[in-house]
């Protein structure tokens, strides 16, 4: 039988109209949650990424503000826009949208944010906070996503074999750190894997719950799927397709249609894990805007 699908769309939702709910009650008290999204340069698709996260602010009663700094912006120039937001008391989140032109300083930007309005999760008090399993800290949007998927479809979490592959800051690193955690949708044993891992059809296949987040179409074939596992694909890539008419079309790290012969849960590529980022960006901002009411 083939594996369930794990409709990332339909979960979104839910956490969006959570969201909606959390933010018509603190507008009522006279505070309306506010995202400043920075982008610095022209990058086409982080232009698409901000847009995005723009409209799905507006969407659930929210505020937004889009800074658009040009290439050329100096380090210094985004310092003090950084500063600026950080004390300016109408904005609860704060998003610097990478990659980052050359003279920038990805780790000083991210440092420079107020960790109370980091709702990205990547400043380093955020990242020990999940690393401490303090749950006052705001997790990485994606990871976040990934384990409000497995919670959703009620995934027994607890004893089972989480094999990640992909190590960056943003995916794999604070994935892990979830799942190690002593709490609710955690509790894993939890195994990472990286461009040095000597067999990574060893480790997959002992995967009860296998999450990967490399970038690299077909990487995870069926024959590296443990049968019934949830497997959970991060990995955007645009492939040529000609029978598409745009040309092209996204796909995942997964070999989808075979491994969905073997596992038990399957997250497609595009509308599985793509749309919790944004709504657990969403969530992060609300939380934000709440802890600051209250602080
Ligand atoms: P990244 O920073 O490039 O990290 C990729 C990771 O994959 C690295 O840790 C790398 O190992 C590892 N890797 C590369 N080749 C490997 C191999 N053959 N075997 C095992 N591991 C291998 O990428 P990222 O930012 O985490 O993103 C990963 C993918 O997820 C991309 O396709 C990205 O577009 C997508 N993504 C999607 C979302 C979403 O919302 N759906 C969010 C973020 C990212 P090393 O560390 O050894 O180099």
């Amino acid at each position: 039988m083939p594996a369930e699908l794990i409709d990332g769309k339909v979960i979104a939702a839910g956490v969006r109209a959570e969201v909606a709910g959390e933010v018509a009650t603190l507008k009522a008290s006279g505070i309306v949650p506010k995202l400043a999204v920075v982008l610095v340069g022209d990058d086409p698709a982080s232009a698409v990424y901000v847009a995005a996260k723009g409209r799905a602010c507006v969407e659930v009663g929210m505020a937004e503000s889009t800074i658009r700094l040009p290439a050329t912006t100096s380090q210094g120039e985004l310092m003090q826009l950084l500063d600026s937001l950080n004390a300016d008391s109408t904005v609860h989140g704060i998003l610097v949208q990478s990659p980052f032109p050359s003279q920038i300083d990805c780790s000083a930007v991210i440092r420079r944010i107020d960790p109370a309005k980091d709702v990205d999760g990547f400043h380093p008090v955020n990242v020990g906070k999940l690393m401490a399993g303090e749950r006052d800290g705001f997790v990485p949007c994606t990871p976040a996503g990934i384990q409000e998927l497995l919670r959703a479809s009620n995934v027994a979490t607890r004893g089972l074999d989480c094999v990640i592959v992909g190590r960056s800051n943003i995916v794999g690193k604070p994935m892990a750190a979830l799942m190690v955690q002593d709490g609710p949708v955690a509790n894993c044993t939890v195994t990472v894997c990286h461009r040095y891992t000597r067999d990574l059809a060893v480790h997959t296949r002992r995967a009860d719950i296998l999450i990967t987040a490399v970038g690299r179409p077909g990487l995870i074939t069926a024959d590296m799927v443990k049968p019934g596992a949830a497997v959970l694909d991060v990995g955007i890539t645009r492939i040529p397709d000609p029978t598409r008419k745009s040309g092209t079309r996204l796909v995942g790290d997964v070999d989808f249609d075979a491994v969905r012969e073997v596992a038990g849960l399957i997250t497609p590529v595009p509308g599985g894990v793509g749309p919790m980022t944004i709504a657990m960006l969403l969530r992060n901002t609300v939380r934000a805007a709440q802890r600051l009411a209250t602080a």
